[in-house]
């Protein structure tokens, strides 16, 4: 799909096998590069709903808020018939019938319907639960959005695909800073992306961490690469994976306590070290010409 400058829309993951590898520093320093470069405002998607920080990076002035829901069931109790179809259908463990009494337990639910479905009375219908909100702002010449997760809510997915869904519309360029790890959140994150960078460390823990994002990103089927945070030069296991599995290495970025420094102060890496805004514009075009558009979502 092109949008209005007819470029191709890009949509690109970048997600590591856990966090602290420096994931958002190359999803935030890709979209504040991208700003300014020509080709519409970048949008920047905070997919890590659980712990969001991209937005700090960047500071929005005045996000709009909107919540994020799901659909529970409510019981009718003067309409149930006790026959327990209901709590029998629900993968979930959402439902249970306890002597006359059938107790929804929300947290549980997934929304997929099926107890209402089932039921011979009539007895289920639904109302909205909010489990968390999706915020969205300008600034930088980027369009920031990020999904938040309310605090003791389980159900992280929803709210992922509604940060995406709100935040990819009208650019050419849209980077999503993924979850850590290769759960669900995971899978919500970079499914249907055009392509995945996976950011690791050179080290033991690293390499293993990255073994896992790359088999969750072969089994979704995304194309990916890889950046090497905290790089200190040579060849190491990581390499030696890379080269195993055809996995190309993108960049590395040098192990350098400045570059740390301006990390932990919440300053995009272009906007501390101006260098590295032509360093993550190459990484986009590289990942653009490596990883072509889809045409299915
Ligand atoms: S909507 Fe689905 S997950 Fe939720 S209680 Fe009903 S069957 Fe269980
Ligand atoms: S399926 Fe309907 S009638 Fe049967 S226990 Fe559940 S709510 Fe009651």
């Amino acid at each position: 799909m092109a949008t209005g400058t007819g470029r191709p829309a890009v949509e690109l993951c970048v997600v590591s096998g856990k966090g602290g590898t420096g994931k958002t520093t190359v999803a935030v320093g890709l979209a504040v590069s991208l700003a300014g470069a020509g080709a519409g405002e970048p949008r920047l998607v905070d997919c890590d709903v659980e712990a969001p920080n991209a937005h700090l990076y960047l500071r929005p002035d005045a996000p709009e808020e909107t919540e994020v829901t799901v659909m529970v069931p409510v019981w009718d109790p003067g309409r149930c018939c006790r026959c327990g179809a209901c709590a029998n259908a629900c993968a979930f463990g959402a439902l249970g019938l306890f002597g006359d009494r059938l107790v929804v337990f929300p947290e549980h639910c997934h929304g997929c319907g099926a107890c209402g479905y089932v039921c011979p009375e009539g007895a289920l219908s639904e109302r909205p639960q909010r489990i968390g909100v999706v915020n969205r702002g300008r600034a930088g010449g980027v369009v920031v959005t990020w999904g938040v997760l309310d605090v003791g809510q389980p159900r992280a997915v929803p709210v992922i695909e509604a940060a995406r869904a709100r935040g990819r519309t009208g650019s050419d360029q849209t980077v999503l800073d993924g979850p850590p790890g290769t759960a669900c959140s995971l899978a919500a994150a970079a499914r249907g992306v055009d392509g995945a960078v996976v950011v690791t460390e050179p080290t033991a823990f690293g390499l293993h961490d990255l073994e896992l994002a790359w088999e969750s990103l072969r089994v979704l089927g995304v194309p990916a690469g890889v950046v090497i945070n905290k790089a200190v030069g040579g060849r190491g296991p990581v390499h030696a994976f890379c080269e195993r599995k055809g996995l190309p290495v993108l960049l590395e970025i040098p192990l350098d306590r400045a570059v740390a420094e301006a990390g932990a102060a919440g300053t995009p890496l272009p906007d501390a070290f101006p260098r590295y805004r032509t360093v993550f514009q190459d990484l986009w075009e590289d990942c653009a010409a490596r990883f072509p558009e889809r045409t299915s979502p």
